[in-house]
């Protein structure tokens, strides 16, 4: 004796997935606990209603209500092919759920497009986890105290920077900066205003380059940018901005404004000079101590 269709229900009701089943006309035929979990609609509230008109439609992103251009049990019903994707539908209490699913025609004995069942199941913890990874990626990357990239980061664009100027011959810039006398500072005013100091100047160096370019925290109260597309000349004075974009910043401390300055040293990375990343990175090192044995608050470029 073949099972019957009680026991069919049974075991679809036991699945951790997500499903219904619609006829042509889009009404609820069949409806599983999963379906009801994840959806918030028992089967005996909404059998014989329409989907994806009031009830479980499917939006392409969060803040998107209804089915977007076309709802993609329509389309199936329509064209008889399966349909697969990462969607969003609204739960009975009006919150979005972000489900997996997909979508399969249902033949009759004739061949016929008959109605559709959609399996889903809901992903709320997959993207919970995924914004956490995320979230951490980015801290992992951020200098807590200044907000910018921390030396890690920096580390990868050089690395990977390097690697592009060797294949495809493109050059950049290097430019270190080392705040001067900053142990002073930190003597004199305390060790919080030193951290004022260093978020400020942080700022400060950060609106002098392009978006493109990345600046970021070396580490104590040295700072590194990577500066692109620009030639020996404009590096110059690019360096000269940040020299003076310091010079002229006053920090508000408990005690009155603090002033500093800044010495630094930059070069065009090029193909031709043969440098690797750690080669590039102990001549820019070497070129700001030229500016510290000069007299500090001055560029100094090779
Ligand atoms: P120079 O002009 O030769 O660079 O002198 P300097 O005093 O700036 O250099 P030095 O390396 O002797 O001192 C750096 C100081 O930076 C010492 C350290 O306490 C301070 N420093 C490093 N990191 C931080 C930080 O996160 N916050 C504060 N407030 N101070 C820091
Ligand atoms: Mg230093
Ligand atoms: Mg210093």
């Amino acid at each position: 004796m073949s099972p019957s269709v009680d026991y069919y229900k049974n075991l679809l009701d036991r699945l951790f997935d997500g499903i219904f089943c619609v006829d042509r006309k889009k009404k609820i035929t069949f409806w599983n606990k999963s379906a009801e979990k994840i959806s918030g609609y028992l089967y005996n509230d909404i059998a014989g209603d329409t989907v994806c008109e009031s009830l479980l439609t499917h939006c392409p992103d969060e803040s998107v209500s209804g089915c977007a251009e076309q709802c993609p049990i329509e389309l199936t019903l329509a064209d008889g092919n399966t349909r697969e994707g990462d969607l969003f539908l609204r739960h009975r209490d009006g919150r979005s759920v972000p489900v997996t699913c997909r979508i399969e025609p249902i033949h009759d004995s004739r061949g016929q497009i008959s109605g559709a069942v959609q399996i889903f199941h809901d992903n709320s913890s997959r993207i919970a986890a995924r914004n956490v990874i995320e979230k951490l990626r980015k801290l992992a990357m951020i200098d807590p105290l200044t907000g910018l990239a921390n030396r890690r980061y920096l580390d990868n664009v050089l690395q990977s920077k390097t690697d592009e100027m060797k294949r495809y011959d493109l050059s950049f810039g290097l430019v270190f900066i080392d705040i001067d006398h900053f142990k002073n500072i930190n003597d004199r005013h305390g060790h919080d205003a030193g951290d004022q100091v260093l978020r400020s100047v942080a700022q400060n160096l950060s609106t002098v380059v392009r978006s493109s370019d990345i600046i970021g925290r070396w580490g104590g109260e040295e700072f590194l940018a990577v500066v692109l597309n620009l030639g020996q000349e404009e590096l110059e004075v690019v360096a000269e901005k940040m020299r003076k974009a310091v010079e002229e910043l006053e920090t508000d401390a408990n005690d009155g404004p603090i002033s500093v300055t800044i010495s630094l040293g930059a070069t065009l990375a090029t193909a031709g000079n043969g440098l690797d990343k750690n080669g590039i990175l102990r001549k820019v090192d070497e070129l700001l101590y030229t500016s510290k044995d000069q007299g500090r608050n001055r560029v100094t470029v090779g």
